[in-house]
Parts: C-alpha cells; sequence; structure tokens
C-alpha cells in the first residue's frame, strides 16, 4: 500500500491513462470510416447524374440546333411555294426551278425531322438515367446522414465520459500534493503517460532497474509525501 499521497498521484495518473484513451477513441472511432466512405459514394454518384445532366443539356442545344433550322427551312419554302402560285413567275424553266427547290427544301426538312426524333428518343432514354441517378442520390445522401448522426450520437457519448472523468480528475488532484503533482505532471508526458513507478524488492518498475543499496535505504528514510524518483528512469517512485 502506498501512502497517501502517492496513492492520490496514482488515481489522477489512472483517470489521466483513462482519458488519453477516451480521446483517442474519439479521433479514431471505425463510424468516421464510414462517414467518409459515405460521403464519397454521395461525391461519386453526384459525378455521374452531372455527367448525364451535361449528356442532355448537349442533346438538348442539338434539338434546339435543328428545330431552327427546320424553322429556316419552312419559311424558305413559303416563300418558294408563294411565288410559285402568286403568277408572279410565269416561264416553265424558272417554274420547274422553283418546284425543284420545293422539293429539295422538303427533303431536306424531312431528314432534319429524323434527326429530331431520333434526339428525342434518346432524351427519353437519358431522362429514365437521370431519374435512376437521383433516386441512387437520395439513397447515398440518406446514408451519408445516418452514418453521420451515428457518429455525433457516439461522439457526443464519448464527449460526455470525457468531461465526468476530468471533472473526477480535478476532484482527485485538488487535495494532492502540489510539488508531487507537478512532478507528475511533468514527467507524464515522457513516459506515455506512466510517470509513477513501483519500487519492488529495490527494482524500478517502470524501467526495471535493480536500484543501488544506497539509493533504496535513501528512499526508506524519505518522509511519505517527498517526491522520490528513480535514479534510473527519474519516474516517481511508489515505496
Ligand atoms: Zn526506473
Amino acid at each position: 500500500m502506498a501512502s497517501p499521497a502517492y496513492e492520490q498521484i496514482l488515481e489522477v495518473q489512472a483517470l489521466d491513462l483513462n482519458l488519453t484513451q477516451l480521446r483517442h477513441r474519439l479521433v479514431t472511432h471505425p463510424l468516421r470510416q464510414q462517414v467518409a466512405a459515405a460521403q464519397k459514394a454521395v461525391h461519386d454518384v453526384q459525378e455521374v447524374s452531372g455527367e448525364i445532366e451535361d449528356r442532355r443539356h448537349q442533346l438538348d442545344r442539338n434539338l434546339k440546333k435543328l428545330s431552327d433550322e427546320v424553322e429556316t427551312i419552312e419559311a424558305k419554302r413559303t416563300q418558294v411555294d408563294g411565288k410559285l402560285y402568286d403568277g408572279s413567275v410565269t416561264g416553265t424553266k424558272e417554274l420547274l426551278a422553283l418546284q425543284d427547290e420545293a422539293a429539295g427544301l422538303l427533303d431536306r426538312q424531312r431528314g432534319l425531322e429524323d434527326q429530331e426524333l431520333e434526339i428525342m428518343e434518346q432524351l427519353e432514354l437519358i431522362d429514365a438515367e437521370l431519374a435512376s441517378a437521383r433516386a441512387e442520390l437520395e439513397t447515398a445522401e440518406a446514408a451519408s446522414r445516418n452514418v453521420d448522426d451515428e457518429l455525433r450520437a457516439a461522439a457526443a457519448e464519448i464527449e460526455a465520459e470525457i468531461e465526468a472523468v476530468e471533472q473526477e480528475r480535478a476532484r482527485t488532484a485538488a487535495p494532492a500534493v502540489p510539488e508531487l503533482l507537478a512532478r507528475y505532471e511533468a514527467l507524464s508526458g515522457q513516459f506515455d503517460g506512466v510517470a509513477v513507478a513501483r519500487l519492488v524488492d529495490g527494482r524500478c518498475d517502470g524501467c526495471h532497474m535493480q536500484l543501488s543499496a544506497v539509493a533504496v535505504d535513501q528512499l526508506g528514510k524519505a518522509p511519505e509525501d517527498a517526491v522520490v524518483t528513480c535514479e534510473e528512469c527519474g519516474r516517481l517512485l511508489v515505496r
């Protein structure tokens, strides 16, 4: 049984180790990887639907171009038909030429209209693709929100635990001998949180070195709450 002064420091050390573990658990929580994976899934689906939308816009532009062309040709046909039937042209040769022109324009228009139909069919397929990509995106976003919420809840639990341990640590450290506490805190970072070792049969259980008989003798004579350290590693020694 250690002296009460050292018992307090050992308790503080145990709480500090607990805090270190809790903080580590908070930053390495396995749900973090799931959150990252879910966000990536959302991003991937967004990219796919963006690419489909780009293709759709391109088709829309092509369709608009074709329908503008059809309009121009229709206007031109109206003009040619007018000339054919308004009596302004009477020469047979000229009339035949106008008929040829009208037939050529009509051919061209039908060709363009066929292209329009093809594009409209492609648009239907793309709209179906887009609808399924959007549904996929909704699913991915919902999954991402869920795992996000799960992580938040898990983190909140750990944070609450950390807060409780921090309060307990403050209560435990308050009555500690200030010199001992200060030495422990100064050494703590150096020894991965385990700065207090026990002296067992003249051996430090921190560094496992056998202390000299003189050192052991001096340690035995030191007051209960004196700052005593291992001559080999420098850890605080509990006698
Ligand atoms: Zn030691």
